[in-house]
């Protein structure tokens, strides 16, 4: 099929060929000629999937005839996050070259001035986050009963972020007789609620299931201990990497997005950060440091990271084990993206193993292991588990064998959706942003010779391919964790004790304390209950 069968119009299809694409994809080719018809959509397909145009091209196609009145925007779009939604204007932007259309984007973060400029001059488009949508409107500076086509995009992550009510609301402020394209990646039966409550006869078109991952990526897991030890392991994985160009790292938290983003940046890396504290225009240039290169790892929790549109990205660095199974296959489909090749990594200490069991299970094959398996690892640099270091283990039961697949009972364990996970993550504060001789630190993803000499001089023992055996037998003795510096006794002496639990943990920087940090002045209590 080509996009001239589509049913598009001259503009569209002239600014088509100039974006260089030449077949739609599948959820294009589904979506868009019933769309153009003024069908509901609904659209079971997640991100890369070229999902964006699928509803970006009809809808410009429908815009050509009609004009938008002061404060009555004709077509609303509602993306999860800031992003996303700045992602999809890019998206107006290229598309609609050839049209002459308003596009207005309402997210939060910014400053209301222009933006209500913009919706007063009357928007064709308004591209907006829920939250900061309902604010204009119950400020009254906003009239939804103009509105000819409502897109609701990523619905699943919206009712992750504990955004169902706010979008409830949306569809009953709009006119019943608009059109509605709705998109989902996954369909939860809350989703499924929404969709027979405010679509009417919808057209379903599906791609496949965020159940597979590209062949193109090759997986692998290795073996750490707590947080300490994963920040060395990650440092030196990004060193030895090979044919790496750049990374984004996961981390669950954001609080530990902001650590280990201070970490690499005190290392003598260049990273940056994308969490749901940080304000709008820090976002925005952080991944725009990204993109450009001027950055080469940018450090994400899943929330800020959904959707992204990143082209080739060498690696992908799981950080944290995702505790949903289809959040790594969102993770590691970043990369290895149209046919490229693509690396995915993921750091698992012991307790991650339930969900790398049910990780292997949602994509159907096991993942090999690298380096030394758990019980050839060094004694970890600080044991974050009281329990541990009195020698109570055994209470804990025997230990899986990795790698394997699990049994049927552990397969059916459900992955519940934890909504206020998630909320969380946008409301709690993050403990504190990276100091400024941190953030100018150098933009290479090297570490400065001083860094460097801070070091252990450290190599990953990679035994590729190979997958090591649950009692280590086999493996290479550990070649790192032995770190420079004061001997261990006196390191750990230096250092404070931190549980994992015990708020954010600033204070587990392993042998790398930095100076303000031992200065008394510089200690404050730590927030605990943030999460
Ligand atoms: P999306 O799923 O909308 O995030 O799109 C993923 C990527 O696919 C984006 O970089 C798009 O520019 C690209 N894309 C969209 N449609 C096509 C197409 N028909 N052919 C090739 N690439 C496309």
């Amino acid at each position: 099929m080509t996009f001239e069968e589509l049913g598009l119009s001259q503009k569209v299809l002239a600014a088509v060929q100039t974006s260089g694409y030449t077949t739609p994809t599948p959820i294009q080719a589904q979506a868009i000629p019933p769309a153009l018809q003024g069908r509901d959509i609904l659209g079971i397909a997640q991100t890369g999937t070229g999902k964006t145009a699928a509803f970006t091209l009809p809808m410009l196609s429908r815009l050509e005839s009609g004009r938008a009145r002061a404060r009555m925007p004709r077509t609303l779009i509602l993306e999860p996050t800031r992003e996303l939604a700045a992602q999809v204007e890019a998206s107006f932007a290229k598309y609609g070259k050839n049209h002459r259309l308003n596009v207005a984007l309402l997210i939060g973060g910014v400053a209301f001035g222009e933006q209500e400029t913009k919706i007063m001059r009357g928007a064709d488009v308004l591209i907006a986050t829920p939250g900061r949508l309902l604010d204009f409107f119950d400020r009254g500076k906003l009239l939804l009963t103009g509105i000819e086509i409502l897109v609701i995009d990523e619905a699943d992550r919206m009712l992750d972020m504990g955004f169902i009510p706010d979008i409830e609301r949306v569809c009953k402020l709009v006119p019943f007789t608009r059109q509605t394209l709705f998109f989902s990646a996954t369909m939860p039966p809350e989703i499924t609620r929404l969709t027979e409550a405010f679509l009417h006869n919808p057209i379903r078109c599906e791609v496949s299931r965020a159940a597979t991952t590209a062949t193109t990526i090759r997986q692998v897991l290795v073996a750490s201990r707590g947080h300490a030890d994963k920040r060395e392991t990650l440092r030196t994985l990004i060193r030895d990497a090979e044919n790496f160009k750049n990374a984004i790292i996961f981390c669950n938290r954001k609080r530990d997005v902001a650590t280990l983003h201070r970490s690499l940046v005190k290392h003598g890396f260049s990273a940056g950060a994308l969490h749901g504290d940080m304000d709008q225009l820090a976002r925005m240039a952080s991944l725009d440091a990204f993109k450009t290169g001027e950055v080469s790892l940018i450090v994400c929790s899943d929330v800020a990271a959904r959707g992204l549109d990143i082209p080739d990205v060498s690696h992908v660095l799981n950080f944290d084990v995702p505790t949903h199974s289809e959040d790594y296959v969102h993770r590691i489909g970043r990369t290895g993206r149209a046919g490229r090749s693509g690396v995915a990594i993921t750091l698992v200490t012991e307790d991650d193993m339930k969900y790398i069991d049910q990780i292997q299970s949602l994509i159907g094959k096991a993942i090999d292991w690298e380096g030394p398996g758990f019980d050839a690892l060094p004694p970890p640099m600080e044991t974050s588990r009281p329990q541990e270091r009195r020698g109570e283990r055994a209470e804990r039961g025997p230990r899986r064998e990795r790698g394997r697949r699990p049994g049927a009972a552990e397969r059916e364990a459900p992955v519940s959706r934890r909504p206020t996970a998630a909320a969380a993550e946008r409301e709690a504060p993050v403990n504190r942003r990276p100091a400024a001789a941190e953030r100018e630190a150098p933009a290479s993803r090297r570490p400065t010779a001083a860094a460097a000499e801070r070091e252990a001089p450290v190599s990953m023992g990679r035994s590729r391919g190979g997958r090591v055996k649950a009692d280590g037998e086999g493996v290479r003795p550990p070649a790192y964790g032995a770190p420079a510096g004061p001997p261990a006794a006196e390191r750990r002496e230096r250092r404070p004790r931190h549980h994992e639990d015990d708020g954010p943990p600033v204070i587990g920087l392993g042998d790398h304390v930095p100076s303000f940090l031992l200065r008394p002045v510089a200690l404050r209590p730590a927030k605990v209950g943030e999460e």
